[in-house]
């Protein structure tokens, strides 16, 4: 299966100031489009060939593994997010992140602690566990939840390719920019 960079649904300054349209250039641009080549001539010849993203990322270590794992998680990255934000999570949502950390407000809090906390590259999830909990995970590198049986419902990317040529060093100000333009439709719809 020859797989291919999936379109933005915005155009790349659409998300300014909060990421400007030369990290979208580089970051969805390059990064993400050379995880996809990377993945495609890994897979040529093997038996992963014919398989679907996900059965790939379930099945596979290695080099394989990072750069499909990095092909999804990018691609359910840049899913995350919407020019200007829009608003709060669904009434349904929003109840079960009450109900696991006692406001909308605190939950913003310990999410972007635990993004500002990721030790070097990697990732911070909200997902629903097997158990049908709220959680808040750190993945480092590749990491993703499609592995350990969790779903997704948001991300933010901190290896640093992500937020350098914006914020150089300064990550919280990156985290903190990102949560006001989240896609919290999008968000609902997953959970
Ligand atoms: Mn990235």
């Amino acid at each position: 299966m020859k797989f291919v960079l999936p379109e933005l649904a915005y155009r790349a300054a659409e998300l300014e100031p909060a990421v400007s349209a030369r990290t979208i250039e580089f970051h969805y641009g390059k990064h993400h489009q050379t995880y996809v080549n990377n993945l495609n001539n890994l897979i040529a010849g093997t038996e992963f060939e014919s398989m679907g993203l996900e059965e790939i990322i379930k099945k596979s270590d290695g080099a394989i593994f990072n750069n499909a794992a990095q092909v999804w998680n990018h691609t359910f990255y840049f899913n995350c997010f919407t020019p200007g934000g829009n608003g709060v999570p669904s009434e349904e949502l929003l109840e079960a992140i009450h109900e696991s950390w006692g406001s909308f407000d605190d939950f913003k809090k310990e999410f972007s602690a635990a993004a500002l906390s990721v030790f070097g590259s990697g990732w911070a999830w909200l997902v629903k566990n097997k158990e049908g909990k709220l959680s808040i995970i750190k993945e480092s590198n590749a990491g993703t939840p499609l592995t350990k049986g969790m779903e997704p419902l948001l991300v933010i990317d901190v290896w640093e390719h992500a937020y350098y040529l914006d914020y150089q060093n300064r990550r919280a100000d990156y985290i903190a920019a990102l949560m006001q333009i989240v896609d919290w439709d999008a968000v609902s719809s997953r959970y």
